[in-house]
């Protein structure tokens, strides 16, 4: 049970946790949460960069994904060599409908009439499934990727999902990313060489052209930037949402 003490500890340690290296919010993470704590990953060079620290800290982590089941197949085979590399087996978790009952229910081509719902289907309503397993979830967001994740702390209480998060590399940078990928030889997406610096499902990913924002290929033509994992929403100013 969530006290208002634990959040209040859990809002001391996102002050002091700001000088703390990403490796020393990992090991806090898995002291403090032991199996009850997993990374939760799509594979692109962020998330890369934190299974490969988690390794080194603690080899038995727990490592999980959303599966929309339209991701690249440089994706799933990425997937593979993270399992044979790490010696670990990622939690794949799914929509409740197969695409096909989405296709049948909701019509062809979803994504492109009413990408929220369709998120809303294959990330947020899995994501949320698997979290509520999970004492606290570790991500691999940066703050200056969208203009939702630049308040992230290293360690903070997640209101929208109900647990602690986890963002050990959100004060770093593309630079520091690819500088630890290259330092330790870490495998990244094959797609990250032929101008996809950020990696969703194929229905909704392009490559980006020169100049433009590194996640202009997410969504293109649409205002949408975010699939709703790591969008803060509104907290009600009752009593209710104190507890
Ligand atoms: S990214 Fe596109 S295809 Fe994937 S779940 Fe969202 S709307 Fe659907």
């Amino acid at each position: 049970m969530i006290t208002t003490g634990f959040k209040d500890k859990i809002a001391r340690l996102h002050l002091a946790a700001e000088s703390w290296s990403p490796q020393q919010v990992l090991a806090w993470a898995f002291d403090a949460f032991g199996d009850q704590v997993a990374i939760s990953s799509a594979f692109g060079a962020e998330g890369m960069v934190l299974i490969d620290m988690a390794f080194r800290v603690r080899r038995d982590f727990r490592l999980f994904t959303i599966d929309t089941e339209f991701l690249f197949p440089e994706t799933y085979s990425l997937m593979d060599g993270i399992e044979q590399r790490y010696q670990i087996k990622i939690e794949r978790v799914f929509s409740l409908l197969s695409p096909e009952e989405q296709e049948h229910i909701h019509g062809a081509s979803l994504w492109a009439r009413d990408a929220d719902q369709c998120c809303n289907l294959r990330k947020v309503e899995p994501l949320r499934r698997k979290l509520s397993e999970l004492d606290a979830w570790i991500t691999s967001i940066r703050r200056d990727q969208t203009s939702f994740r630049k308040s992230a702390g290293k360690i903070e209480w997640d209101e929208k999902f109900g647990l602690v998060k986890v963002n050990p590399i959100a004060d770093w940078t593309a630079k520091q990313v690819w500088e630890y990928l290259r330092e330790h030889g870490v495998p990244y997406n094959s797609l990250h060489d032929q101008n996809y610096p950020s990696i969703g499902c194929t229905h909704c990913t392009r490559a980006i052209r020169p100049g433009e924002d590194p996640r202009a290929g997410r969504w293109p033509g649409l205002a949408k930037t975010e699939c709703g994992l790591h969008v803060i929403e509104p907290v009600s100013p009752t009593p209710e949402a104190e507890t």
